[in-house]
């Protein structure tokens, strides 16, 4: 097994179509024990349920937004585990009203929060764990990025804004991170049917497209990411750090499908 005697924290579990549950399926799968977040006491029924289809993972609160809750994510996995082998970041989130319309409406408010909570808390989290992967000799962190990040996507707008602020985190990440054995990786997945992404407009269409277009011509699924995460997480990837490896069927490559 890939990830026999690995403990990894994971971010972003709100359901069974979470991108972090398809990820925490495949981590465990191969040996590793996990810890959960969950977003509030809304989400907290939702992650115990799923977490019994796991061998005894810690659950433990995390609004990324409240330092005091990463203080005391940190201090749990250290008093818990006294050390962790990899990290798993799978949270965004924008206002509703900033995924429809233009960019260049986008209100002061809408922009910090989704920089806030989608990309800073990835070097918030960073800042809890290393220590804890500096007791393990190393580690490995994933984040989870989208397309929007690099080129416009319709009604993407500042998510994508967002999404490119955690993309170059993750090189800067991975350079500070490196000398210490900590490598630090995006997936950048295709579209999938979850609770963030219905916030975006015409998600549907988006997946149709994705269908149609992409070179293997189907939508990503959320097992496909989560094989992606452990080969990231695992040795098989220990040359590899301050990359964006995208899950979308080939989709990316395309400049224009057809004539
Ligand atoms: P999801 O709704 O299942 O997961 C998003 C998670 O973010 C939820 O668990 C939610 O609780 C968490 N979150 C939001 N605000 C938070 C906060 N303040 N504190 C702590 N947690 C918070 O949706 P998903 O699609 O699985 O999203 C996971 C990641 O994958 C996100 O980074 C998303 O941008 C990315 N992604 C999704 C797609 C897609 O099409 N679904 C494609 C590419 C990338």
């Amino acid at each position: 097994m890939l990830l026999e005697g690995k403990r990894g924290l994971i971010l972003g579990v709100a359901n069974k179509r979470s991108i972090a549950w398809g990820i925490a399926q495949s981590v465990a799968r191969e040996g590793a024990q996990l810890a959960l977040t969950y977003q509030g006491d809304r989400l907290k029924e939702n992650v115990e349920e799923l977490a019994q289809n796991l061998d005894r993972p810690l659950l433990l609160p995390c609004d990324v937004t409240r330092d005091e809750d990463l203080d005391a994510l940190g201090d749990s996995l250290r008093k818990e585990w006294g050390g962790l082998d990899f990290v798993v970041h799978s949270v965004a989130f924008a206002l509703r009203e900033e995924l429809d319309g233009e960019f260049a409406n986008t209100s002061r408010e809408g922009y910090r929060i989704a920089q806030d909570i989608s990309s800073y808390s990835l070097t918030a989290l960073c800042r809890r764990t290393v220590p804890l992967m500096q007791e393990r000799g190393g580690g490995s962190v994933v984040a989870l990025s989208y397309l929007g990040g690099e080129r416009v996507v319709p009604h993407y707008n500042v998510m994508g804004v967002a999404k490119a602020a955690l993309e170059m985190s993750v090189r800067y990440l991975a350079s500070d991170l490196g000398p210490k054995g900590i490598r630090v990786n995006a997936i950048s997945a295709g579209p999938i049917k979850t609770l963030a992404a219905s916030g975006v407009h015409g998600l549907s269409k988006m997946l149709e497209y994705h269908r149609t277009h992409a070179p293997l011509r189907k939508n990503t699924e959320q097992a496909e990411v989560g094989d992606t995460a452990l080969y990231l997480v695992s040795p098989l990837s220990r040359g590899v750090t301050g990359e964006v490896i995208h899950v979308d069927g080939g989709f990316h490559v395309m400049g224009m499908a057809a004539l």
